[in-house]
């Protein structure tokens, strides 16, 4: 809690502190202590006092600690060059942009008519600010137990959707009020007396993308797989994005209505993936289920109480509010919106809180069913108003003592990402990997592979794990084929881990997710090379003396084929600009199929050095003749670096 004594007080305004205490008794304000002033107390106060100067003596003007000479000079509506002069009068000697402190500032205002008082913002210890970010430990005997919550995962038009209404059905079976829900993120269903929250949100992606923010508000995931089509790949991704995550999962077979629905494959397919199930010997709960038809569903439910059971899941109603946003947008009627789910505490109406960098007193709060909730405690879910501004999903919310406090701490969060996006991030790399194990900030490489075919992915994986040290553990957390997609960056990004391409290259648009993210995507055409860099940066002796650097892009238009010379590509300059020394590498569909040199590039019949972006041109590759229509042709040059020794 903020406190400040009289005299300081005093001294901020330029009074006594006899004309403190009088003011303070003027405004009914009880003083507890004679020497200070706390809390809402102090606030009441500053603002009466503040109110009062204002009227009186008409020009306030309220400053942080220190001001920029400039800042000044506009505040009092000056030109900085006057200001400056003032000061030099003064005695010191300050430029346009220099910061004076509040008493030389105040002085100067003075001069002008102006009363300089401090912002009470700047007064705010730094300290506070940490301790008020920190969510404190919980003792155990304040722990409850809370409703567990769930997110359906699995591969496209396996049934996520439907099991999701079913879900939500069932619950009107139960007897609850139900129909017409309003979409806020989440729902809830109660089965056997327990409650369990639903996150809307289908799909790893929007799981993924929130633990990459550092976001975990799933403890159980339900993995639905179709029985007439079994395991696909977005299925493969699911499983290790929940098994990155620690996430216990209990598997929905859907669709056991279809005549085709083969259950028992899904379940061979599913021990193929290291699940194996609790009638195959295993201990992973699976439920035959059929969205459609609404079957087993409440069986389905009941087993996920049994895993919430078994995990323990609890939480403190009885401190502040803590959790994570879910979904946000800026709606037109009524402001920023977010669908927060609450983790800890309890929220109440006019908490105020800091959601990211947003802040504000919790104005509204409505829950799943659209009804106006006073307060949500563990485990809810409910739509917020009254934030400054728009959250993002896997912002982390609090709650603080007052909004001066909540702006305070959203300003400083803005200041914190700003910097941490300039700074370098502390996400693995192979090129810092030595430098990161020996601070012993690595004790595990955790690597996603992705090839051109399974053959290629299983060599991989077994060859780098076999690197695995005393020191540091790899390990392949997702293996597939295929380029490489934002989804494999973003899981990448949510477990501090690198990707390694094998004859693959990343989609477009992944890279630039990549780069934000700060994953280090490499990709290789030969298997002993990834091997050797891996186990070169884990003893390292990393040595990037030749790197590639790509120069441009050009997709294929058109093919001829000469006799004599063999396939002519007619092509675009998509980006950059390829080099008739260029090396080549020739992707389709984000498989690189072939590697090599240019014979030949041409501008109409005439060869020329190089072909800049948005300019057409003729290519043809040495020993290469298979190129399509729509292949993308990606130029390089293999560069030397120079060895920094450190
Ligand atoms: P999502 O892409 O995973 O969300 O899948 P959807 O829920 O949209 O379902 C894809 C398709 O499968 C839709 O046409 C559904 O009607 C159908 N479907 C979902 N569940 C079942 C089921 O249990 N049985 C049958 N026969 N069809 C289903």
């Amino acid at each position: 809690m903020t406190k400040t004594s009289i005299k300081h007080i005093a001294e901020d305004y330029n009074m006594s502190e006899q004309e403190i205490v009088n003011k303070i008794n003027d405004f009914g304000i009880e003083q507890t202590d004679e020497k200070y002033l706390e809390g809402e107390d102090l606030e009441l106060f500053i603002e009466m006092l503040n109110q009062e100067i204002k009227e009186e003596r008409g020009n306030v003007i309220e400053v942080d600690n220190k001001i920029t000479v400039q800042d000044l000079a506009e505040k009092m509506e000056k030109s900085a060059s006057e200001i400056i002069m003032k000061l030099m009068k003064m005695g010191t000697m300050a430029t346009i942009n220099q910061e004076i402190s509040f008493d030389i500032a105040s002085l100067v205002s003075n001069e002008y008519g102006f009363s300089l008082i401090k912002n009470e913002s700047s007064e705010l210890e730094e300290l506070e600010i940490e301790s008020l970010m920190d969510i404190e430990e919980d003792d155990e005997k304040d722990l409850v137990p809370r409703p567990p919550v769930v997110t359906v995962m699995g591969h496209v038009d396996h049934g996520k959707t439907s099991l999701l209404d079913a879900i939500r059905d069932t619950d009107v079976i139960s007897g609850e009020a139900g129909g017409i829900t309003q979409h806020i993120g989440a729902s809830e269903v109660r089965i056997k007396d327990h409650k369990i929250v639903l996150l809307d949100t289908p799909g790893h992606e929007a799981f993924t993308s929130m633990r990459a923010r550092g976001a975990q508000v799933t403890d159980i995931a339900i993995l639905v797989v179709a029985a007439d089509d079994g395991i696909m790949p977005q299925t493969v991704e699911a499983i290790n994005h929940a098994k990155a995550a620690g996430v216990p999962i209990i598997v929905a077979i859907n669709k056991i209505d279809k005549p085709a629905a083969n259950p028992d494959k899904v379940k061979q397919e599913l021990a193929d993936q290291g699940l194996l199930v609790e009638d195959w010997g295993g201990d992973v709960i699976s439920v035959e289920v059929s969205a459609k038809q609404r079957l087993n569903i409440e069986n389905l439910l009941e087993m996920v109480l049994l895993v919430a059971e078994v995990e323990e899941l609890k939480a403190n109603p009885n401190k502040r509010a803590v959790g994570t946003v879910i979904e946000a947008e800026l709606d037109k009627g009524r402001g920023p919106v977010a669908t927060v789910l609450v983790q800890g505490g309890t929220l109440r109406v006019g908490d105020p809180i800091v959601a990211g960098v947003a802040s504000g007193k919790v104005r509204a709060m409505i829950n799943f069913k659209g009804k106006r909730v006073k307060q949500a405690g563990p485990s809810t879910a409910v739509e917020i108003l009254g934030l400054s501004e728009v959250p993002s999903g896997g912002d982390q919310f609090v709650e603080v003592p007052n909004d001066k406090t909540a702006r305070l701490i959203a300003d400083k969060r803005k200041a914190i990402q700003r910097e941490e996006s300039l700074k370098a991030s502390s996400k693995i790399s192979l090129d810092a990997l030595f430098e990161q194990m020996s601070e012993g900030q690595v004790k595990d490489l955790n690597i996603v592979i992705k090839a051109d075919v399974q053959g290629s992915v299983q060599a991989v994986k077994q060859s780098l794990e076999k690197l695995s040290t005393d020191e540091v553990q790899v390990q392949v957390i997702h293996g597939g084929v295929g380029a490489i997609t934002e989804s494999d960056v973003m899981l990448a990004s949510a477990s501090n881990a690198i990707i390694i391409g094998f004859n693959v290259r990343p989609v477009s648009g992944s890279e630039q997710v990549a780069e934000k993210e700060s994953v280090d995507v490499r990709t290789y055409t030969v298997i002993y090379k990834a091997i050797e860099d891996v186990k070169a940066a884990m003893s390292g002796l990393l040595d990037p003396e030749y790197v590639d650097e790509d120069t441009g892009k050009v997709e294929v238009r058109e093919i001829y084929k000469i006799s004599g010379i063999g396939t002519v590509a007619g092509c675009y300059v998509l980006s950059g600009k390829i080099l008739r020394n260029s090396k080549v590498r020739i992707v389709r569909d984000g498989i690189i199929i072939h590697v090599g040199e240019l014979a030949a590039l041409k501008r109409f019949k005439d060869d020329v050095k190089e072909v800049a972006h948005g300019y057409e041109c003729g290519l043809s590759f040495v020993n290469y003749n298979d190129v399509k229509e729509g292949d993308i042709v990606e130029a390089y040059i293999v560069k030397e670096v120079e060895r920094t020794l450190d």
